[in-house]
């Protein structure tokens, strides 16, 4: 009871439009930077799913929303900036980065499937909606993301008539969509300007989602690892780790675990897939390690895989799960379709033109991405063949699109039949 308090357990993502200030948000919320990458940084956008956690404390006498603090902002003497208090703690959760580029929508969607809710970040100098804007919007929609909050963004660089504006085009955006009533937050990521309501607003409309541990346990792999330096000998190598969320059950250090698909080998001329087996050997929540890893949060599983096999991201998309309780791998299947009328994320508005047979579409199921061709098309469901196996059972969601001059766009969505 006590260990699992200390755990992040809820996942809060990002969505928005690139430069819109996703990362400088994470940043004012947890103290970190999720965009590690050097490449990353560089280039300075979020190539890949970044994560860090924050713990939300509170002053039990002050009003919200000034009562609410983050590992951000925590005062040395851990007592109320205004009363002097001694603040309470209430509870860890995880953000999930994701970039905003045109050309990075799996990697939003993968990074979606890990959401339980979402803050769709707008930058309130801009007109309201910019493409990807859009495009993760309709992306959470699509993955079934149903909890929002909405950042008014750079609030330190706008007049008055311009934030009163900004806020009226969110809401135009938002009118008749599930998130009709989310709540708008107007803050400065940057000067750090009202985040203490912005978690007055998680604590509101994020509660922890009611899980049931006695399922079999699942987990998401959404990076994986090579931990050691280089030049380590080959004697001292610490095995291969697995980053992800768990999405049911529970996972405990000394577990067997088989990850599927799995790792990809030649067979009779044939490239298939063949699933790990191997046991947890650790397992951690940032850098706090743990007994037992619950749903929520960012967790890393360390193994005793050959951490060849982990490095660089290898094994991003698989599942893991105990031996024999997975889903088979599936190469063929059958998907029920839903189509969106209009393509997402486009500068100018395109019809989406119905599936036909030989087309090569890509699909995102939870953290995986596959590229299948249709070998059959009717108006409500297709069937296809697929490159790269997906591991899910009936009735799994999946985001389907469609090359269009040159690039993925979000067409629609489906479930596994
Ligand atoms: P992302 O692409 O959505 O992750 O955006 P970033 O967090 O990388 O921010 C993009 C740029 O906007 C950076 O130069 C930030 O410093 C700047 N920025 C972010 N938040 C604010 C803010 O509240 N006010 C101002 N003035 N600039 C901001
Ligand atoms: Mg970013």
């Amino acid at each position: 009871e006590e260990a699992i308090k200390r755990q992040p357990l809820v996942n809060i993502g990002t969505a928005g439009h690139v430069d819109h200030g996703k990362t400088t948000l994470i940043q004012a919320l947890t103290g970190i930077w999720a965009s590690h990458h050097s490449e990353e940084l560089k280039r300075g956008i979020t190539l890949k799913i970044g994560y860090a956690d924050t713990a939300i404390y509170q002053c039990p006498k002050c009003p919200p929303p000034q009562k609410y603090y983050t590992s951000a902002n925590l005062p040395e003497d851990m007592r109320c900036r205004y009363c002097g208090t001694p603040l309470e703690y209430v509870r860890k959760v995880s953000f999930v980065d994701v970039p905003g580029h045109e050309m990075l929508m799996s990697i939003m969607l993968a990074g979606a499937a890990m959401m339980d809710a979402a803050l769709l970040v707008i930058d309130a100098t801009k007109e309201c909606p910019q493409p990807q804007t859009r495009e993760h919007f309709t992306a959470l929609s699509i993955i079934g993301v149903r909890k929002l909050v909405v950042i008014q963004n750079k609030i330190d660089i706008v007049s008055r008539e311009r934030a009163k504006e900004s806020y009226k085009e969110i809401r135009r955006f938002l009118e008749g969509t599930w998130a009709e009533s989310a709540p708008i937050i107007p803050v400065s990521a940057l000067h750090r300007a009202n985040i203490d309501a912005l978690v007055w607003a998680l604590e509101k409309y994020v509660p922890i989602p009611q899980r049931d541990h006695t399922l079999p346990p699942k987990m998401l792999v959404a990076r994986s690892f090579d931990v050691n330096k280089p030049g380590t000998p080959v004697s001292e190598l610490a095995g291969g780790v697995l980053g992800g969320t768990v999405i049911q059950g529970k996972f405990r250090v000394g577990d067997e675990i088989e990850i599927r698909p799995g790792l990809k080998v030649k067979k009779g001329g044939q490239e298939v897939y063949e699933p790990l087996y191997t046991t947890i050997t650790s397992l951690k929540s940032g850098n706090e390690p743990l007994e037992v890893a619950y749903p929520g949060g960012l967790i890393a599983i360390g193994t005793e895989l050959d951490p060849s096999i982990t490095k660089a991201d290898n094994l991003i998309g698989n599942v893991v799960g105990k031996p024999g309780t997975l889903p088979e791998p599936l190469y063929d299947l059958e998907v029920e379709i839903h189509l969106l009328e209009r393509v997402v994320g486009a500068e100018q508005p395109l019809k989406v033109e119905p599936l036909k047979t030989n087309e090569v579409i890509m699909l995102n199921v939870g953290t995986s991405l596959s590229v299948g061709t249709v070998t059959s098309a009717r108006s409500d469901s297709v069937h296809l063949k697929l490159k790269i196996p997906v591991v899910a059972g009936s009735g799994t969601r999946v985001a389907l699109s469609r090359q269009i001059a040159g690039r993925w766009r979000l067409i629609g969505y489906g479930f596994i039949k």
